[in-house]
């Protein structure tokens, strides 16, 4: 029988490092030269488009025709400039994945000639016939036009010679089917309602922005490791592996020295990212062996979003050429850390100012602890759709398991919020804030900040904690696009403010001082929220009851909380705010739990392929090798002696043949639970039959293999083991 796992191994050794191609210039000479930004603009647009282009970019206004015809043109002119020979529209579709179709910028002249042609026509608007996209019923297949418009607000970059423009992807109804058009949305409705908040503190605010910062976790294993696995090539995961005697006991991989084979890759990585505006900035080891962490400097929402998907795409292509293979799944690997994205999240205004900073005066502070508390409000009244953003099937295997967050969403501020908090909710009125002289420390207002970031990042546990001058939501699963976790923040936010600003203008109305009326809602606010708040260790089981008896949800399955996005509250949310009708959030729910049950059918399909065709004929002939075995003892040994002596073999034969019958039986019946499964109508009781009676096998198929993966000579055994995969050789 051929044995793979040899021939991949014996690859793995020795594998020349791939020389990094470096542009040998300083980052700041070739960061961003291959985006269509501001400063190339400005050199190939007249005054008048740039201002044009400019104005949609802040203040979302509409460009002209014949203003794009000519940004087409500057596009083109300075794309060809870079050997580029073809365009796409790039966008998100509700795969979760990118998507392109490109077009040469090509125009056929009379006697067989060509020209090189890009119209105004042509970026801002294309139709690919994209009817194979997941659109939830909206789109039927014989309507199946829906286009794509360009997003002047994230710029055009070259990739392999194609210049991609950034794109929303709308049904020819109007119906979004991407991540991108409710992001924007929602940024839109935030601003809106948060430049107004603002403007009970500074009279000069008049735009506010969701700025993001991402950290993205992965997972690199040798491509010929990676090739002989077929459960990783087709769901990203390992679905059989006995854990690695040694693995991350001694966290002797966190933050340890790089290993030069990652660092190479993780420098072209960087190289590749900078050239295209990704400004990645960090870059360490992280709990797991072989798994890795970057970060780049925070930027506005949507960008950071389009950076993210963008990196994301990169990380698999310089992956390549390092032959290693990127592991975005949430959990590749049973017993170890899986990953996670952590969404770093605030607000920022045209102004320059951080809204989640707290301020070095009194007034500053106050509009600091005005925003933190709306944010606490949002949470809180909305925790289960903040639940409900991060539900997939590759999350669920994480969340909870004493390595991320649970399920159960709760807010951690830091013990020095925590008292300015409490002590607000004790102060009869705003005079008292005002009035309170320097023995009160924690309403010395001023004095917060200098504490605060010595104190706040010390809870490691919470899904979504105050890091200082951000929130960060860590419950965002490794291959998530992260619009999605960031529009619901985003609309739940801007619900929030906008009830906060009926309130205080209500109070207002009724004869209160502005800074008054303020006061009282956040105080009422403070009040209302404070079951959201937790500084203890989430990954506890205290927690766990504690929540239950504050009423938190604790959707342990990406099912069961998807139904948050269709409950009256949301709907009524995000089309008050013009973010998802509800037949688009009725769509999205669907391709959410369709997308669920096909990642569980083929979980258990390669289950059973490498169960059956793999893993049984080896255990078969081990078996069989020491079946011979006995039956030579019992031949040249004496009966007293044999009875003695073959002892061990007779109980391994017995505990492998005890092992290929589970195997055998448990595989017959995932399959007749998946036929079960599939002749359900209800999308949803499908989800729930696949989750209940299919995953359940999952364990126990798996821990068969997983012994016999311990009695088994290691010679035959045929596919890459955990000790050899996890380690970076
Ligand atoms: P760490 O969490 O590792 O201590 P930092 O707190 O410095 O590191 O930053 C983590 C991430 O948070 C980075 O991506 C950073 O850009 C981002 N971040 C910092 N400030 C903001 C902000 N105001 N808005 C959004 N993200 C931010
Ligand atoms: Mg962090």
């Amino acid at each position: 029988m051929a044995n793979f796992r040899f021939t991949a191994l014996e690859k793995t050794l020795d594998r020349p490092i791939p020389k990094v191609e470096h542009p040998k210039l300083k980052i700041a000479e070739y960061f961003g030269s291959m985006v269509f930004n501001q400063s190339v603009m400005r050199e190939y647009l007249t005054e008048e488009a740039f201002s044009v282009v400019m104005k949609a970019v802040e203040e979302g206004e509409r460009i002209e025709r014949k203003i794009t015809d000519q940004i087409a043109s500057a596009m083109k002119a300075w794309a060809m400039g870079k050997g580029v020979t073809h365009y796409t529209h790039w966008f998100h579709p509700l795969t979760g994945s990118t998507a392109e179709k490109h077009d040469a910028f090509i125009n056929p002249l009379d006697g067989g000639r060509a020209i090189e042609d890009f119209q105004g026509g042509s970026l801002i608007q294309q139709e690919p016939d994209a009817s194979s996209f997941p659109s939830g019923g909206i789109r039927s297949t014989f309507e199946a036009r829906g286009y794509t418009a360009w997003d002047p607000t994230s710029p055009a970059f070259i990739m392999e010679h194609t210049l991609c423009i950034p794109t929303i992807f709308v049904s020819y109804t109007g119906e979004s089917l991407d991540y991108k058009t409710p992001l924007l949305k929602s940024m839109k409705a935030l601003n809106d309602v948060a430049a107004d908040v603002c403007k009970y503190f500074d009279k000069n605010v008049n735009k506010v922005y969701p700025t993001l910062g991402w950290e993205q976790e992965y997972f690199l294993v040798d491509m010929a490791l990676f090739s002989a696995r077929p459960d990783l090539v087709l769901t990203g995961k390992t679905v059989f592996g006995h854990s690695s005697a040694k693995d991350q006991q001694l966290s002797d991989h966190y933050f340890g020295t790089i290993h030069s084979r990652a660092l190479a890759f993780m420098q072209e990585l960087e190289i590749e990212s900078h050239k295209l505006g990704v400004p990645l900035k960090t870059r360490h080891n992280e709990v797991a062996p072989s798994q890795f962490e970057c970060a780049p400097v925070y930027e506005e929402a949507n960008i950071a979003v389009d950076h993210n998907q963008l990196l994301m795409h990169l990380l698999d292509k310089v992956a390549r050429k390092h032959h290693f293979k990127v592991l975005l799944h949430e959990k590749p690997y049973a017993g170890v850390n899986g990953s996670g994205k952590h969404n770093n999240y605030s607000l920022a205004t045209d102004t320059g100012v951080n809204l989640l900073s707290p301020g070095k005066n009194t007034k500053d502070n106050f509009r600091f602890l005005t925003i933190l508390v709306n944010i606490l409000k949002a949470v809180h009244d909305n925790e289960e759709l903040v639940r409900a953003s991060i539900a997939s099937a590759g999350n669920d295997l994480r969340l909870g398991a004493n390595e991320a967050p649970p399920a159960i969403i709760s807010v951690f501020i830091g013990e020095q919020i925590t008292r300015t908090l409490d002590e607000i909710e004790k102060m009869p009125s705003r005079q008292a804030m005002n009035h309170n002289n320097s023995k009160n420390v924690s309403l010395d207002i001023p004095k917060i900040p200098e504490i605060l970031l010595d104190n706040t990042d010390r809870n490691r546990t919470s899904p979504f904690a105050f890091t200082g001058n951000k929130f960060e939501f860590r419950a965002v699963g490794s291959s998530a696009n992260t619009a999605k976790p960031m529009f619901v923040l985003n609309t739940i936010l801007t619900d929030q403010l906008y009830q906060f600003k009926q309130d205080v203008d209500q109070l207002i109305k009724e004869g209160n001082k502005k800074d008054d009326a303020i006061f009282n809602v956040m105080k009422r606010y403070i009040i209302e929220s404070k079951n959201i708040r937790f500084e203890g260790n989430s990954y506890s089981e205290e927690w766990e009851s504690e929540a239950a008896k504050r009423g938190l949800s604790n959707h342990r399955t990406a099912p069961e909380a998807l139904k948050a996005f269709i409950s009256k509250k949301s709907v009524e949310i995000f089309s008050k705010h013009n973010v998802l009708s509800e037949t688009e959030l009725m769509a999205r729910h669907e391709i959410k739990l369709e997308k669920y049950i096909k990642k569980i059918q083929i979980e258990a399909r390669v289950m059973g392929d490498l169960a059956i065709n793999h893993i049984l004929p080896t255990a078969i002939l081990y078996q069989n090798r020491l079946i011979e075995n006995a039956k030579g003892l019992k031949e040249v040994l004496d009966s007293k002696s044999y009875v003695k002596l073959s002892r061990n073999q007779l109980n391994t034969i017995k505990e492998i043949s005890d092992h290929i019958a589970s195997v055998k039986d448990d595989v017959l019946s995932i399959v007749a639970e998946r036929k079960k499964a599939n002749n359900i109508e209800d999308v949803y009781e499908k989800a729930m039959a696949y989750k209940n009676n299919v995953t359940v096998y999952f364990e126990i198929i798996r821990y068969h293999v997983d012994k016999l993966e311990l009695l088994i000579d290691d010679e035959l055994w045929p596919l890459p083991k955990y000790r050899e995969m996890l380690f970076i050789k």
